[in-house]
């Protein structure tokens, strides 16, 4: 099984709470301002993702989610 890591940025107020908490280091906060004026985190470095899903269940907004994609049927041809 594969995943997804997906961060809603419209949604995102810029708190670095799911910063403080990947075991990774994946995230970081934008440089750059979303709709609401908040500056929302991003992934610096998605290769290091392991998908614990600490983020999202730290994140007072709900604006990141991880979900599950079908593997590639393309790799047993
Ligand atoms: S799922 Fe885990 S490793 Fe990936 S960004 Fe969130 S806290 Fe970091
Ligand atoms: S915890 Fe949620 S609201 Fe806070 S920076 Fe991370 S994604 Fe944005």
């Amino acid at each position: 099984m594969e995943y997804k890591h997906i961060i809603d940025s419209d949604r995102c107020k810029g708190c670095g709470l799911c910063v403080d908490i990947c075991p990774k280091n994946v995230l970081e906060i934008s440089k750059q301002v979303n709709t609401k004026g908040y500056f929302p985190v991003h992934q610096a470095r998605p290769e290091d993702c392991i998908f614990c899903s600490a983020c999202c269940i730290m994140c007072p907004d709900v604006a990141i989610t991880i979900t599950a994609i079908a593997a590639e049927k393309a790799d047993q041809s």
